[in-house]
């Protein structure tokens, strides 16, 4: 059992703001490399890890979103007034609150099973295709948007991954063709492109070292989040970091205030780390930081047990 230990405590006085140079607050997912990446890194974790079947099917998930992401329609090109104005008013331009399952889900449901099916496809997945196959189109898609929205009770467990995989497909394909409009003020619990949760928060190397970015559980945009503060809730107060080690990649930033907490990764600490993979093969870091009394505000979509825990702060 992991043990968790406070590692750094940061007071108010050292709390960030936003930064006042051209540091950009919202990058758009290069969906060229994203899955291809993810896959390659769950494979790595799987390596002698106590999850290494799940964290290997996992892999297998991510790899046939790399194969089918190209074939995934970007959809309509919004206008770029639309996507400014959306931004600056705070409303996600990519909402999924308004989104209705229709061809684009059909299309890349079958790209991602078309993909899938590339690999050698375990019995237990056959199963779940062939249910997809029988399923009524209309089940299938109230069932996605249900996901989307945070109904998790409607969605039967074992197609959980399968509907998130696509979700990921559709959404962030729209938001890598968002090249315009990069208009954003900052300070978003939830993403500003398309409202869904973040899955955890990473302090970026290279141009945009040392910045810390909360990464969409749905569409992988990135936005800016001033670090040492809770990306919950708007308290003043310092937050508590908590981790195994004080070198270890992944932390948990926990407030007191909300008793809320979000995971920090440090890119510097392993370049090859993935928001997504990194989050699930520390799941014993959320279970030691649930043990502390602490509740996670991210969601992972590959993980409908966690993702239930935070359905009342939406
Ligand atoms: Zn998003
Ligand atoms: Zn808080």
């Amino acid at each position: 059992m992991t043990t968790v230990s406070a590692v750094k405590l940061i007071q108010p006085g050292e709390i960030q703001s936003m930064p006042a140079d051209d540091t950009p607050l919202l990058v758009y997912p290069n969906v060229a490399d994203l899955y291809k990446d993810r896959s390659t890194r769950f494979a790595q974790l799987a390596k002698d890890h106590d999850l290494a079947d799940w964290l290997q099917f996992c892999a297998q998930l991510t790899a046939a979103q790399a194969t089918a992401i190209s074939e995934i329609d970007a959809g309509e090109v919004l206008e770029e007034n639309f996507v400014r104005e959306s931004l600056k008013h705070g409303v996600p331009p990519l909402s999924v609150s308004t989104w209705k399952a229709g061809e684009d889900w059909q299309k890349a449901l079958q790209a991602f099973i078309t993909a899938y099916e590339k690999q050698e496809v375990q019995e237990p997945v056959k199963k779940v295709f062939a249910e997809f196959k029988k399923a009524d189109a209309a089940e299938l898609a109230k069932q996605a948007q249900a996901y989307l929205t945070l109904d998790e009770a409607e969605v039967k467990p074992e197609w959980a991954p399968f509907i998130s995989a696509v979700l990921q497909l559709i959404w962030s394909k729209r938001a890598a063709a968002m090249t315009h409009a990069k208009i954003y003020s900052g300070e978003n619990s939830l993403c500003p492109v398309c409202g869904s949760h973040p899955v955890t928060s990473v302090v970026r190397v290279g141009d945009r070292d040392s910045h810390r970015y909360l990464i969409c559980s749905l569409c992988s945009s990135e936005w800016y989040g001033p670090r040492a503060r809770c990306t919950n809730c708007d308290t003043p107060k310092e937050v508590t970091m908590l981790g195994e080690t004080r070198e270890s990649l992944v932390q948990g930033e926990c407030c007191d205030d909300c008793g809320g907490y979000l995971k920090l990764m440090f890119q510097s600490r392993d370049p090859m780390m993935d928001p997504v993979a990194d989050d699930l093969a520390t799941i014993q870091l959320d279970m030691a930081l649930e043990k502390e009394g602490f509740q996670r505000t991210g969601r992972n979509l590959f993980l409908m047990a966690i993702a239930q825990s935070e359905k009342t702060d939406t």
